[in-house]
């Protein structure tokens, strides 16, 4: 019988790494799926809703943890709910792999299979399990939301007895899945949108999503994508071409939400200080790169800032505020991916070593570091 466990995270995270939904179907697989109680009750999943859908509601860590072969986690766990775990058990998070290196070692050294949901390749079949499009997402929609709340001004034209008010508008700098969920959200708002990114593709997204595409289009944007469909890093004259484009643009913009990534980078500065005094005051910047160093210069992680009245928001972690959907949709994605793990005849784990979903993922395993883009840093 494989024994699952789930426990709240810590204080900063809301999230839980199980849903009824889960829980159901881990059960379908012959699966015990032990929750610590009140784990999901930030999420406002209930001891009872668990209960229902076939968990066992333990009252302590031990409890939960001791003994199981999987440990269900958003964020990376400690090295003392680890330590409890079978030997060898397998563990799935949001591990933030290239954080705390030390960290990392030690988890590995305690001879888990450690899976870095991030790693997640991004193929077809891999959609479901998609952590970062789960996540990114959610933190598009809310970039928005947040953003209307905080800009004094209604976002769509409104034609009134006593006047007109204009739509605002809205530049969405970065058009990943969270930028393709801003501009959907803005344009449900009523704003006039437009969006920016280096991969030629996303050309034809955002203008399928009704918004107007404003781009630097020279050979080099033609060449901007890599295999993977990531953006590459822009060379020197193109970022200064870039400049010259958004500088002339922003200025004229209400709400501008930045999400701009490259992998294994510091986001790109899209955003500089002179180009935030050229906009109007009461104009809003929401930085969803914060967590890799912002795509604005003056985006603080974790605050908002007031520069000479236009408010830069650079949250962390935004998908986290909408928690019932982020776990939920995160659930599902380690479901998805832990399924191909299980021999569903014998009702056991059977873990193909060489499924790309599996070496893809796999940062540890056998005491020691094992991803190749970790390995090298050894
Ligand atoms: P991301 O979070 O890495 O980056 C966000 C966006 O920022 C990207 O569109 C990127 O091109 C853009 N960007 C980077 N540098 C920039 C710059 N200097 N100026 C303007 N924009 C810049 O991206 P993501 O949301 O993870 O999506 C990356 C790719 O992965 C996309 O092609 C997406 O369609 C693809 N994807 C595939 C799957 C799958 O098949 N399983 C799932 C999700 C996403």
């Amino acid at each position: 019988m494989v024994t699952i466990a789930v426990r709240a995270e810590e204080a900063d995270d809301p999230r839980v790494a199980i849903s009824p939904e889960t829980v159901k179907k881990f059960s379908a697989l012959g699966a015990t799926v032990k929750v610590l109680t009140g784990a999901g009750s930030r999420s406002h999943i209930t001891d009872d809703a668990l209960k229902d859908a076939g968990a066992q509601i333990v009252s302590s860590k031990e409890n939960a943890l001791k003994g199981a072969d999987i440990l269900l986690r958003v964020r990376r766990p400690s090295l003392e709910d680890v330590s409890m775990l079978k030997d060898g058990a397998i563990v799935a998070a949001i591990l933030d792999p290239f954080d705390n290196r030390e960290g990392l070692e030690s988890l590995a050294g305690s001879g888990i299979s450690l899976f870095s949901m991030e790693f997640m390749p991004r193929i077809t079949r891999a959609q479901s399990m998609d952590v970062l499009s789960s996540q990114a997402n959610l933190a598009g929609y809310k970039a928005v939301i947040d953003a209307a709340a905080m800009f004094g001004r209604a976002l769509p034209m409104m034609m009134t007895a006593a006047g007109t008010i204009p739509a605002a508008k809205a530049f969405i700098m970065g058009v990943g899945v969270a930028g393709l969920q801003a501009i959907a959200t803005a344009r449900r708002l009523g704003a006039i949108v437009t969006a920016t990114d280096v991969r030629p593709a996303t050309k034809e997204q955002v203008q399928s999503l009704g918004a107007k595409f404003i781009a630097v289009e020279d050979d080099e944007f033609l060449e901007a994508q890599t295999a993977a469909g990531y953006a590459k890093p822009m060379s020197a004259e193109y970022q200064a071409k870039q400049a010259e484009l958004v500088a002339s643009h922003i200025k004229n913009q209400d709400i501008v939400i930045t999400t701009a990534l490259i992998p294994g980078r510091p986001a790109p500065k899209l955003i500089s200080k002179a180009m935030v005094e050229s906009m109007k005051p009461g104009s809003v910047i929401v930085d969803l790169a914060a967590e890799r160093g912002g795509n604005c210069e003056l985006s603080e992680p974790g605050k908002t800032a007031d520069a000479g009245g236009v408010m830069i928001y650079a949250p962390i972690n935004l998908a986290a505020k909408l928690p019932v959907n982020a776990s939920s949709l995160y659930a599902k994605n380690l479901y998805t991916f832990l399924e191909t793990m299980f021999d569903k005849k014998e009702k056991t784990l059977d873990i193909n070593w060489d499924d790309e979903v599996v070496t893809g993922t796999l940062v540890a395993k056998g005491g020691s570091i094992v991803h190749p883009n970790l390995k090298a840093k050894e």
